[in-house]
């Protein structure tokens, strides 16, 4: 995928602030960071999406998240930090090379996002039970 950004940050054709990196994975400093720190962390292969990944091939990568986000937090004295992964231009992802975000928090630090918690109608959160279990393979 030579028009990925990702891609060519693998292949070392643009920059990156690189912090990790194995055979398969590779993290580096977000350029636009909502917060200092704030890393990715992405499959040296590229997928658009997570569930175009098998099981293996993500477990390769999110083995590197602990060590990886405890470095971050004693790097930047964080109190906690959120892993995020979009999917889907409609899920908030730019750039379509699966990535995830570890973000540092701090208490009062701004970040945020709208959790408008709905309620479902009688009998509705059985029926998605139902269909989501009849399309696992
Ligand atoms: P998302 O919205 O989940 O697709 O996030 C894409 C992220 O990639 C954003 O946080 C961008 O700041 C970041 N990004 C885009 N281009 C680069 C780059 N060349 N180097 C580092 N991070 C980048
Ligand atoms: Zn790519």
């Amino acid at each position: 995928m030579m028009d990925c950004i990702f891609c060519k940050i693998v292949a070392g054709q643009i920059p990156a602030l690189k912090i990790y990196e194995n055979d398969h994975v590779l993290s580096f400093l977000d350029i636009g960071p909502l917060a200092d720190g704030h890393l990715l962390v992405i499959p040296k292969k590229h997928y658009s999406r997570l569930d175009e990944m098998s099981g293996d091939e993500v477990a390769a990568v999110t083995r590197v998240l602990p060590e990886l986000a405890d470095a971050v937090v004693r790097a930047t004295g964080a109190q906690g930090y959120n892993v995020l992964q979009n999917n889907g231009r409609v899920a908030g992802q730019l750039v379509a090379h699966v990535h995830f975000h570890i973000i540092p928090r701090m208490a009062d630090d701004g970040l945020g996002y709208r959790w408008n918690a709905k309620k479902y109608p009688a009998g509705k959160d059985q029926q998605l039970q139902q269909q989501i279990i009849a399309e696992l393979k």
